[in-house]
């Protein structure tokens, strides 16, 4: 009777897998996928584990310890350097076109179209429409108005 005495061949020669240790880890995958892009800033290639259980549903991310942020063993002490450094502030949206009020300071402003009435108007009155360019801005938070 034939014994199996032969271990099976360990991975198909694509070399050893590489060593992964666990920097950190998130609630929120995409607080790990911040980080991960970080470290792949500075030249350390970073691993998100468990991110696609998370988001599925994410009750269960304590379950499973989060979302991990991995990297390789020889990049570890480098990449928590940089997971402990404060992420630089978010400057603000240069395309954000609304005007913080100057009042409250909410952003939650908008243009008023008082423009487009006065034309309307000026063409009724006048006979041709008065290009009015001033701009009214209105807070929607404390109703200040501005310009
Ligand atoms: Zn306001």
């Amino acid at each position: 009777m034939p014994l199996v005495d032969e271990l099976p061949e360990e991975g198909t020669g694509g070399g050893p897998l590489p060593n992964l240790v666990t920097i950190t880890s998130f609630d929120n995958p995409m607080q790990a996928d911040i980080l991960a892009s970080r470290l792949e800033a500075e030249g350390i290639e970073a691993f998100v584990s468990d991110a696609e259980a998370v988001s599925v549903n994410p009750l269960w991310s304590p379950a499973i310890g989060g979302v991990k942020v991995q990297v390789r063993e020889g990049d570890a002490r480098k990449a928590l350097e940089i997971s402990r450094e404060k992420a630089p502030p978010k400057p603000e949206d240069p395309e954000d076109p609304r005007r913080p009020c100057p009042r409250c300071g909410s952003r939650e402003t908008y243009k008023e179209e008082i423009s487009r009435q006065f034309m309307a108007l000026s063409i009724l009155l006048l006979g041709f429409p008065l290009l009015f360019v001033s701009e009214e801005w209105k807070c929607s938070k404390c109703c200040r108005t501005f310009k």
